[in-house]
């Protein structure tokens, strides 16, 4: 007999991407920045004096909210600090989904959001992308009508890198009846062009929550630190009730603190992964693999149907080289490799393993 929950016993888990702890793998699968954290994280670690650690932290991680909000110009009450940005999905979907009730989210899309769902026996109503990898025109009507309390959309989006603008996720804000989680894990690396911003967003719906992370766009996904913006009705039970009651520890908050104070650094790195992202996307076309416009630092790469190699051999054959890349046993992905930018060096290495294995020069 089995002492779990029956949905528990009944749900397989989340799929972590591989994390080999050697140094030498050219690591292209879980889309970490390529480039290392800032000198001054580094610094503020070094100079951590532990004996800190006696006490618990400050509960709320305040000093680092009034640095996040004054980043996103909104209040302090509109951001709760959370343990990577995974733990802020998490709270949406215990705080908001009755157990039984409808969870929304678009399909393909991050594959934690059915994971967590199931963990609170919530009903998935899952809407397929179009042809363009974006989300239906009745997109928050299909979710009204199936009794969604809380839809997750990422964008932009994740695994196609495409970019919806802000004025379609007021349009769904204001249409949909429950909770709209955006999940902006890969804001950062939004060209500054665009002109994408959701925190203006945040003071005209009151619904409407938005998900950051410091995992991708500060280097630092082996800390755990995420958080959400959102109107201060909808964020105050995340922080004074459904939390962990200490969720960020000192060590984190001192370091989150640096990464904020040096975000001239984060964002030169951006500037960085969107330079090479062009040059990786060009490679890849010249092998003959195209892929949506990324404004993220990963590429959706799509494998001809000619080539002698399927997108699922050119992922083992690419680790047999020591190159690893994302494949998703799933439909519309299983003739695409996720490709995370690395440094141009990295990616010169992987344009010229996919040369050799396609057979195309090199
Ligand atoms: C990385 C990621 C997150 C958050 O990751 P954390 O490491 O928990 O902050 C959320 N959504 C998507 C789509 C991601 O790729």
């Amino acid at each position: 007999m089995s002492y779990e929950r029956e949905n528990i016993h009944r749900m397989a888990g989340y799929q972590w991407g591989e994390q080999p702890q050697d140094r030498t793998t050219i690591k292209l699968n879980t889309n970490e920045n390529p480039y290392p954290p800032s000198a001054q994280v580094q610094q503020a670690l070094r100079s951590f004096d532990t004996a800190v650690l006696r006490t618990y932290p400050q509960p709320t991680a305040d000093p680092l909210r009034e640095r996040l909000a004054e980043l996103h110009g909104v209040a302090r009450d509109n951001l709760v600090v959370t343990h990577g940005g995974d733990e802020g999905l998490r709270l949406a979907m215990t705080t908001f989904v009755d157990p039984g009730t409808a969870f929304g989210m678009a399909d393909p899309s991050y594959s934690l959001y059915p994971v967590l769902a199931e963990v609170q026996d919530a009903r998935i109503v899952t809407v397929p992308l179009d042809g363009d990898w974006q989300p239906p025109a009745d997109f928050a009507a299909r979710l009204n009508a199936a009794g969604a309390r809380l839809a997750c959309v990422v964008n932009p989006h994740a695994p196609s890198g495409t970019l919806l603008p802000a004025a379609r996720i007021a349009a769904w804000a204001a249409e949909f009846e429950g909770v709209l989680l955006v999940d902006e894990a890969y804001a950062d690396f939004v060209s500054p062009d665009a002109h994408y911003d959701l925190a203006p967003l945040i003071g005209a719906h009151p619904n409407l929550l938005v998900l950051r992370t410091f995992s991708k766009g500060y280097s630092l996904a082996g800390l755990r630190l995420g958080y959400l913006m959102g109107d201060a009705a909808l964020i105050d039970p995340l922080l004074r009730k459904t939390r962990d009651s200490y969720n960020i520890d000192a060590i984190s908050q001192a370091l989150g603190e640096a990464a904020i104070d040096d975000r001239a650094y984060a964002a030169d790195t951006w500037a960085r992964v969107r330079a090479a992202r062009a040059s990786l996307v060009a490679g890849l076309r010249g092998l003959g693999l195209s892929s949506p416009e990324s404004q993220t630092n990963f590429v959706l790469a799509q494998v001809p149907t000619g080539a002698n190699m399927d997108a699922a051999a050119l992922y083992h054959a690419l680790k047999q080289r020591g190159i690893l890349v994302r494949y998703f046993d799933a439909p519309r992905l299983r003739d695409r490799l996720r490709i995370t930018v690395g440094t141009p060096e990295q990616n010169q290495a992987l344009l010229d393993a996919l040369a050799a294995l396609l057979g195309t020069g090199a």
